[in-house]
């Protein structure tokens, strides 16, 4: 039940975005520059964003040689360019936006691990160089075998390393707190703790459902457009769109010492990643091994995947190094068939841009441009 003075001063927007992760809060960035005016709320349903834009491993991801390869059995040429380009752009974009040093942007280097299975990946380096040399201007991997010793990697396991010239790293939770911060200094309003049940669209507005959890409540909220950011929760607003939950698993050491490797590494076609972060090894993936269990919106972590990330913390990547797990956690992602986000005008009023699988870091702010841009003003 709203006041009269609530009823006049706090529920009706000109857009409201459902969602408050990377994509969510970049749409309301986009609106904002283009409708400065604007009153623009962002509804969140975590107290902190609940997905997966806090969770990730802050990679500044444009793909492995694996993993291309790997899209290319399901995409064609142009797809895989294209969505190579999304990454770089929004890589770009949120850089530019934000800072370097705010979001802790670093270039130490990033490499995939070749396994013996996977050999036949080195002779395919001069044809991806040449199928992204448009977008990229430069070689984007080469061969660098030398560094698999000053890494400190186990050779038994790995017969290769391929640098990618074009991928850097980023401090995830410096970025998504300077992304709020940026805003709301630009207008943004941001609630949290607020779950958006379902809305109606009318002829003239959209009329929002907040569910208040304190007096267990639905109030109405209304504005002259939505934007759906909700990216694996998005069947629950929108339950005809194709879009599969996947949970990511991470767990991070304690500091190492005398650590060797430094920047960020891939292995298995992309399934698992790890990384220096301040003096430890953060390392996640891992879903391969279990993908009906991992296909899952809850945020847990399971022993099965858990034990696989040691695994290759033991056997490849530390060995003969002690270390002690300091934290251990989960998000969830979103996946289709292929690895294509959807960025869509769903009806007259409402819009929507999810299924970002494991790239929203590096796309999440372009694909929020690719929604706005199109409104017309
Ligand atoms: C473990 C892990 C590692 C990853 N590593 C990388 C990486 O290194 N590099 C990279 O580029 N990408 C990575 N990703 C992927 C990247 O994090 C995601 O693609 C990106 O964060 C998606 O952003 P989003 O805003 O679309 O979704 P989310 O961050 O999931 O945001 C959606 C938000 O909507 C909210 N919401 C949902 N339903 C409702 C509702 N009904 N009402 C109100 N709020 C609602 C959720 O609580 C959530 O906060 C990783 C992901 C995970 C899980």
């Amino acid at each position: 039940m709203f006041s009269y003075w609530e009823r006049q001063s706090f529920v009706n927007y000109d857009h409201i975005i459902i969602g408050s992760g990377i994509v969510g809060l970049s749409t309301a960035v986009e609106l904002k520059q283009r409708f400065p005016t604007a009153s623009v709320l962002v509804v969140e349903r975590g107290i902190l964003p609940t997905g997966a834009s806090t969770k990730n491993a802050g990679f500044a991801c444009m793909g492995s040689v694996t993993e291309l390869l790997d899209d290319l059995e399901t995409m064609s040429e142009e797809e895989v360019v294209q969505l190579f380009e999304r990454r770089k752009k929004g890589l770009e974009l949120l850089r530019e936006r934000l800072g370097d040093d705010t979001i802790g942007y670093k270039t130490n280097g990033s490499h995939e691990l070749i396994s013996e299975t996977e050999i036949n990946a080195i002779e395919k380096i001069e044809y991806l160089n040449q199928l992204l040399l448009p977008v990229n201007k430069k070689d984007s991997f080469r061969l660098c075998n030398e560094r698999i010793d000053s890494y400190g990697f186990n050779k038994t396991h790995i017969k290769a390393l391929i640098e990618n010239t074009c991928e850097g790293e980023l401090h995830t939770g410096k970025m998504m707190h300077a992304l709020m911060s940026y805003a709301t200094q630009l207008g943004v309003e941001i609630k949290t703790g607020v779950t958006v049940k379902e809305f109606n669209e009318e002829a003239d507005k959209v009329v929002v459902q907040l569910k208040n959890s304190l007096v267990d409540e639905v109030l109405p909220f209304t504005c002259k457009q939505l934007f759906v950011c909700t990216n694996a929760f998005t069947k629950q607003l929108l339950p005809n769109e194709e879009i599969m939950q996947g949970r990511g698993q991470v767990l991070v050491t304690e500091p190492i010492e005398g650590l060797k490797l430094k920047g960020v590494f891939h292995m298995d076609k992309g399934y698992y990643y790890f990384r220096e972060i301040e003096g430890r090894v953060m390392i996640g993936g891992g879903r391969n091994e279990a993908i009906q269990k991992e296909t899952t919106s809850k945020l847990g972590i399971t022993d099965t995947i858990q034990n696989k990330l040691e695994e290759k913390l033991r056997d490849i990547i530390l060995p003969g190094i002690d270390y002690t797990v300091a934290q251990r956690w989960a998000g969830i992602m979103a996946f289709g068939a292929d690895k294509q986000p959807l960025v869509k005008q769903v009806s007259d009023r409402v819009y929507g841009a999810f299924r970002l699988g494991g790239m929203g870091v590096a796309m999440g702010s372009y694909v929020a441009k690719e929604l706005v841009t199109p409104i017309p003003r």
